[in-house]
Parts: structure tokens; sequence; C-alpha cells
């Protein structure tokens, strides 16, 4: 194998996800590769692309370096499926579909075929219930009458259930119901028992319509959509108030503005968009799919400013990567990779912004720190086009483009071009923040299997304190009861703005970040505003009338503790 200059530096939890789950194994489950040779693995299989488009054998390889480079360095990784399956006999790279649920027998249970195989592959699928006649309803061939969307969504739970995706990721879906849907009550309350639908993110699809009848405090038409009658009205500020007190209750349902999502489609000529992926940054048609990657912000500091030329190159390289990535892909499904390669969608995002903060010395709640993620995002998706649009001189633009609402203005190669993942565990793996979210917690404990204790720390806070004589494994011990130093009266003033978390930011200011990376996201953007336990549920629909107010395409808010099995919590048990 050509040895490329090896620069990983990795830390334990990463290594420990990557054995668990990422490098390859062999039959008796022992692994065979290093995060080297992943990473080798990967850039060789996406670098070869180049190939195909006419570059010579030394083009191809400079750009595996490039590629290589951009990975071990951590500046940027692809989604999980691309890193588990790139040069992979498997080689779905994917880590989002949308799949149509037809109002059928054939259509339900195609459906339900169709999730298993994306989740064998490692991608995880959302699905809009809308177009399912409500419970109730006649069924004409045996004039029985049909059990709704909810009682049909339990199917897809129970097939999620029992296929484990190639035996490294749990399935993941997504159940969307439009708000005037007449089974819309029973949808919002279906995760009321908490072990139900436990493979599901729910989410309602709200329309222009609803929000201005919630505003004017007026009604709203359900309406059956085998017959398109209106079958009942709703005052639609109950129906709001009922999905605030179940969010409340337990962080669910999401929401998620329909209209407002279609007024950006990029193709509105191919259809509306109805649904999204699991975790909500990536609407998408029917039978699309959708390879994600992010860039790791932290490694984006030099000096203790932006370092704007690396980010500009590695947005440029990122989104080689990624449009290889369309033409890499083994597709589950023919009619998917059809349209996935019809419209080239890319999902390009960040991870690492708190980390990026912290080093730049900005508090996460503050208006310089809005401001910065205004410029980045506007940086990222313009860099991002323009590199699109010189991938589009050499490859062709998408072949939809003369359908886009691009079309004669901007020839690019991707129909869309970013998108803000959660980056559950591409954080993990790049060691740094997830996503936009705030730091969660700056020291907190581990059980770890032996019994012992480990105390982890945020390494930017060890690195201040130290400079100012004041670090003591003692002072972490301390941080570990809580996660926070707001309270700790040792602890400058200074480093207690700057090193602020989750929880000591308030809801508004959570949605004011998300709201201002979605002015210059294409898809959408993943975060969660964290509401303490004594949250009302009126702060919940003050969140929820702020992101719509604020151009945001959807919310997803979590009440401390509310749920069960809280899967951060600040201290963790391994
Ligand atoms: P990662 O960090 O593993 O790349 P993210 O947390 O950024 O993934 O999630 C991005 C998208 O990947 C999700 O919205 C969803 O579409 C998909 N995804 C995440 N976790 C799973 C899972 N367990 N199974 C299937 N798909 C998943």
């Amino acid at each position: 194998m050509e040895k490329f200059k090896l620069s990983l530096q990795l830390t334990h939890n990463a290594i420990e996800v990557l054995k668990r789950r990422y490098l390859k194994k062999d039959e008796e489950g022992k692994i065979i590769e290093t995060p080297e040779e992943l990473f080798h693995r990967v850039a060789t299989a996406i670098a070869q692309i180049d190939a195909i488009y006419g570059k010579s054998e030394k083009d191809v390889n400079k750009t595996k370096e490039e590629f290589y480079e951009l990975m071990t360095t951590l500046k940027f990784l692809p989604n999980s499926p691309t890193l588990m399956n790139a040069g992979t006999p498997l080689g779905q790279l994917s880590a989002c579909f949308v799949l149509p649920v037809e109002d059928s027998m054939e259509g339900i249970f195609d459906a339900v075929k169709y999730a298993a195989i994306i989740h064998k592959s490692g991608g995880g699928t959302g699905f809009s219930f809308s177009r399912l006649r409500p419970k109730g309803d006649v069924v004409g061939s045996t004039k029985g009458i049909s059990s709704g969307p909810v009682s049909f969504m339990s199917v897809f739970d129970s097939a999620t259930e029992a296929v484990k995706q190639g035996g490294r990721r749990r399935g993941a879906n997504m159940g969307l119901l439009r708000v005037d849907h007449p089974d819309i009550v029973e949808f919002i309350k279906c995760k009321d028992d908490l072990t139900k639908f436990t493979n599901f993110n729910i989410s309602v699809g709200l329309t222009e319509e609803f929000m201005k009848a919630v505003i004017n405090d007026e009604e709203y038409d359900l309406i059956n959509p085998r017959t398109l009658q209106t079958v009942k009205r709703l005052k639609a500020k109950e129906v709001f108030d009922l999905i605030v007190h179940q969010a409340w209750k337990n962080g669910e349902p999401g929401i998620v503005f329909l209209d407002r999502i279609n007024a950006t489609n990029p193709t509105p000529e191919l259809g509306e968009i109805e649904a999204t992926n699991p975790c909500g940054e990536q609407p998408l048609l029917p039978y699309e799919s959708c390879n994600l990657g992010s860039i790791n912000l932290a490694k984006m500091v030099r000096n203790n400013t932006v370092d704007w030329e690396v980010l500009r190159s590695t947005v440029w390289k990122a989104v080689h990567f990624l449009d290889n990535v369309i033409d890499a892909n083994r597709y589950p499904l023919e009619i998917i990779e059809k349209n996935t390669k019809a419209n080239r969608k890319i999902g390009l995002g960040v991870m690492g912004w708190a980390d990026m903060l912290v080093q730049l010395k900005i508090p996460y709640n503050s208006k310089e720190a809005l401001s910065l993620a205004e410029e980045l995002m506007k940086f990222i998706l313009q860099e991002g086009r323009n590199a699109s649009q010189e991938l589009a001189k050499e490859r062709g633009t998408f072949p939809n483009y003369p359908k886009s609402i691009y079309y004669g203005k901007m020839p690019l190669r991707n129909a869309t071009i970013t998108t803000v993942a959660p980056t559950g565990t591409l954080s993990i793996i790049a060691g740094c923040s997830s996503g936009i979210e705030p730091l969660f917690a700056i020291c907190f404990a581990r059980n770890v299997m032996d019994g012992t204790r480990l105390v982890e720390v945020n390494s930017y806070f060890r690195k201040e304190m130290e400079k100012l004589g004041l670090w003591s494994d003692a002072l972490a011990e301390k941080i570990a009861e809580t996660g926070s130093i707001q309270e700790i009266k040792e602890i400058p003033e200074e480093i207690k703005k700057i090193f602020v978390t989750a929880h000591e930011i308030s809801p508004s200011e959570h949605i004011r970040m998300q709201a201002a990376f979605q002015q210059y996201v294409d898809n959408a953007v993943s975060k969660t505003v964290n509401l303490p336990n004594h949250a009302t549920e009126e702060d919940v629909r003050e969140v929820y009338l702020l992101a719509y107010r604020l151009g945001c395409k959807g919310v997803t808010v979590y009440r401390d503790g509310s749920r069960q099995g809280q899967v951060i919590q600040k201290t963790k048990t391994e």
C-alpha cells in the first residue's frame, strides 16, 4: 500500500468509536484495518471517480492525497456511511433518504421493504404519511375501513427494529404528518407512550395557512388526502398548544415549516418536498438521497483568527469530494440512483463551531458570535457555489438544472450545497464539539468498565486555566459535579463568559444561532434547543414562534430530564 504522510491524531473516544463501528472486520469480527487505512480506503474510492471525468492517473493520485489529508487532519469528514462503506462491496455512501408512502397496500409495504434495504446499508429514512387516508376511511376493494397513518407507522417501526443496520447502526426514521391531515391529533400524541415508535423521530409539517390561523386565533381545515374534501375544522391554536405540550413533555413532535421548505425547493417543477431525513436537516424529494460532509471549524483557527484561506480551500476540496461520492455510491434502488444523480444534491456543513468560538474567545451567546456565524456560513455557501460552478464547467450542470430555480443564473453542478448535520458520531471521531451546538459540559465524569471514574475535560478550557496557573485535578472534579463553571468562585469572569454551556444559553439565543446559520444554508440546520427542566410550555411556544419569525425551517426542543435514557448526560456511564 502506498504510504501517505501520517498526521492522524485521534482521541481515545475516537479510536473506540472507530473500532466498534467503522474499521473493517473479518468474518470472525476481528478488526482488519487501522484508522489510517480506513481514510486511505475512503480517499482512494472517492478520488477514483475523477478518472470517469477524464483525469489522468497522476491527477487521480493527487486528488487521493488531497482527500486523505483533508480527513486525516480532521478538517473535513464525510457522513458515517461513506466512512464505513466506501471501497467496500456494500458501497452505500449516503446518510439521508426520503421514501414516498402511497395510499395503497402495495405502496405502504413497498416503502417498508425499501426502508429495510436502506437501513441495512446504514442510511436513515424519512417518510411523509400525509398521503394515507385517515383512520376509519373506506377501503374500496374490501369494503373495510382503513387503520390510518399512525397504525401503519408501527409496521415501519417493527421492521426497523428487526433490521440491524449491517450490524453497525440501529435504524433511524423520520415520520412526518401534515398538520391538515385528519389524524393529526392522534399523530401528535403517538409517542406519549415512550416505549412506542422508538425507531422514529416525529415531526408535524406546518403550513403557512396554519401558522397564520395560529397567530390570528382562527380555525383551519382538516383535509382527507384521498377525497381532498374538508372533513373537519379545528382551532389552530389548540392544535399548536397540543404540539407544544407534547414537545414540552418529551421533546417530540418537532415541527417543520413545510411551505418554507418548498419556497426554497431548488426544483419545484419536479414536485413538492414532503419530508426530511431522520434528524430533519435534509429535505428531499420522494426517492431522493443525499450525502453529507462536515468541515471541522475547530481546525480553521490560526493566530486567534479565522483562517479564511484554509477554510476556502477546505470548502473547495469538500465540494469536489461530495460530488464524487454521488458517482461512487452504490444505490439501494435504481429509482433512487436516477433521482439522486439528476439533482446531485450535496450537504456540506460544519462541526466544531463552539470550539472555534472558544478559541476566538467569543461567547456563544453574543452578538459577535451571531455575526460571525452569518459571515462564516455565507462564505462557505459562496465558496461552495463557486466550487460547484467550477465543477459544472468540467463535468456539466446537474441534469435537472434546466428545471431548477438556478437556470440561466448560476450553472451549478449540485442542486443544493449546504446542510448543517448533527454530526453525532463524526464529531466524536474529529474530537470536536458537535455541529453548531454549544459546549455541553466543561468537565464531566465517565464511569469506565473497570469501575474507575474518569473525568473528561474540555481541552481548550484546560489550556486557558493552565496559562493562568489555575488548573488542578480537584477543580476538574468540582466542575464535573454539574458540568458548568458558572458558580465556581475561583474561575475568572472572562473565562466564564467564553466557556458557557448549552443550559446557560437562553432558548432564544439557541434559536438565533440556528437562524443565523439557516440564512446561508440551502437545506436545513440541525439544532437542539435545550431548555432547563423548569421551563414552561409558554417557553416552548415562544421558541417555536421565534423560530417561525426568524426563518428557521424546523425546530427541535429538548427539556432537560424530560425523556428517559437521555442520549447525553452530564454523568456518563460506559
Ligand atoms: P454521523 O455523525 O454519524 O455522520 P449525524 O449525526 O450527522 O451522523 O446524522 C446525519 C444523518 O445521518 C441523520 O439525519 C440521518 O439521516 C443519518 N443517521 C444518523 N444516525 C443514523 C442511524 N443510526 N441510522 C441511520 N441513519 C442515521
